[in-house]
């Protein structure tokens, strides 16, 4: 078993994975706030912790991967009045198409997807050993949690008490001096007009707050002091300071013990949020440029770098999925690998296993195809697909030769003209709309050294 180096965010290093239990991972990684489709920004953790599970089950781990659902937030209350809708609706909605359209992307689900509704029971206990303890208070039916009784406070984010703002000014503007502290957080807010949902707790009725669902959620299904916890480095702060917070506040020990964040998709320059207003919906990149370029895509840059968005990125990813299918094709099904190219593989795999290096890992796949390519046909597909396998891309299948397109589908020709000369315009959004056209009438655009052509589409 090779030695798995993570970066933690915690101690600022490169840590080894040592599992609580030999063996096996526990894994948490924050999902999403259902209240909208989710954008290409909210597929990066999930598609990074799914190869990642990948990976070390690969390795010989028993992984568990738990990704939660919050399906009671602000932004959820708030769609739904914009809807007029009930909230609970929204959410299931919400929930159920997120399912959907990360299902596309052909990685598997994760092992548990626990919704904060069906959590209640745990977080109301969760807030009431914190009160016991001295850790939090209520005020008129909210709850807070007293950020200074925990010593430690601020050790992930690496921020010092004075630089922190909890985001929650408008929390309750009547009330401003309902916190003793503007330190504190909310761990349970009182119901208030115009919500639609509302829960029983001893201190009055109302809803949890987002941190400390995720405290409850993680210790249902992992326990204290599981492996590895993760999420998008946007989480760091106030999010993961708060749940660490917490745990160590009520249970006197560590939430995780690895802390491993991703950077941000970035549109333009900026940061991918919805409320920047720069969306690239999950489904339709997916729709536009098929799963395997999506996933492909998404573990082209490090995981915790910044990742930039844009069509030409996307054209890149599918072009080289092309290469993999197009090497595919030449090579021997099933057979054992030259072992005098084992080398590569094994390069892939010790890029993984050191901090996870997804685009070192590709650059050693690809040299791998190089060779495969170099020798002509008959090599062994067996080490590719190990490879493939981990990436979630174990299905891809071979291109196939095509006879002349022009007799059976003029039009199509017609439409991959139209396409580059668009692209020729940089018109991208044009250019997309006819790879979809193309699509849908079973074709997939593939570029080669005598420029692009079209290939039979490979369904997802
Ligand atoms: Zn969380």
């Amino acid at each position: 078993m090779r030695e798995v180096l993570l970066h933690d965010t915690l101690s600022g290093k490169l840590q080894p994975l040592r599992p609580r239990d030999p063996g096996q991972v526990g894994v948490y990684a924050c999902g999403p706030t259902v209240y909208s489709r989710i954008h290409v920004g909210n597929a990066r953790p999930f598609v990074v912790f799914s190869l990642l599970k990948r990976f070390l089950e690969r390795e010989g781990y028993a992984v568990n991967l738990v990704v939660n659902v919050t399906d009671v937030n602000d932004k959820i209350y708030d769609a739904a009045r914009a809807q007029g809708r009930p909230s609970a609706e929204l959410a299931a909605e919400m929930a159920a198409l997120y399912r959907a359209d990360t299902d596309e992307l052909g990685l598997g689900r994760p092992d548990h997807e626990p919704l904060a509704s069906e959590t209640i029971g745990p977080i109301v206990d969760y807030i009431a050993t914190l009160i016991e303890r001295g850790h939090a208070y209520a005020v008129d039916g909210d709850v807070y949690f007293r950020v200074r009784s925990d010593g430690r406070y601020g050790s992930l984010s690496h921020r010092r008490l004075e630089n922190m703002d909890q985001g929650e000014g408008a929390l309750s503007p009547a009330h401003p001096d309902r916190k003793e502290d503007p330190l504190d957080f909310a761990l349970w807010k009182a119901h208030k007009e115009g919500e639609d949902t509302c829960w029983p707790a001893p201190w009055g009725e109302g809803r949890p707050g987002w941190h400390i669902e995720c405290s409850a959620m993680a210790e249902q299904l992992l326990g204290v002091g599981f492996d590895i916890h993760g999420g998008g480095s946007d989480l760091i702060f106030p999010h993961h300071e708060n749940e660490a917070a917490q745990t160590r506040a009520a249970r006197g020990s560590e939430l995780a013990r690895l802390w491993m964040h991703n950077g941000m998709i970035q549109f333009t320059g900026e940061k991918m949020a919805k409320s920047v207003g720069n969306i690239a919906l999950l489904h339709e990149v997916i729709a536009a440029n098929g799963p395997q370029a999506v996933v492909m895509y998404l573990a082209s840059g490090h995981y915790r770098q910044p990742l930039a968005f844009s069509p030409s990125e996307l054209a890149d990813a599918e072009r080289r999925v092309s290469r993999i299918r197009d090497a595919l094709r030449r090579l021997q099904p099933g057979a054992p690998s030259p072992p005098d190219m084992v080398h590569h593989r094994d390069a892939f795999f010790d890029a993984l296993a050191n901090d996870f290096n997804t685009p070192a890992a590709l650059a050693s796949l690809f040299e791998w195809v190089r060779e495969a390519n170099r020798r002509g046909g008959g090599v062994g597909d067996a080490d590719l697909r190990e490879m493939l396998a981990v990436l979630g891309l174990g299905e891809l299948t071979p291109l196939e030769a095509v006879g002349d397109v022009a007799a059976t589908d003029p039009e199509a020709v017609a439409l991959l003209e139209r396409r580059q000369q668009a692209r020729g315009a940089r018109d991208f959004e044009e250019a997309d709309r006819i790879r979809e056209e193309l699509r849908g009438r079973g074709w997939d655009i593939r570029d080669s050294p005598e420029g692009p052509e079209l290939v039979p589409a490979q369904t997802p």
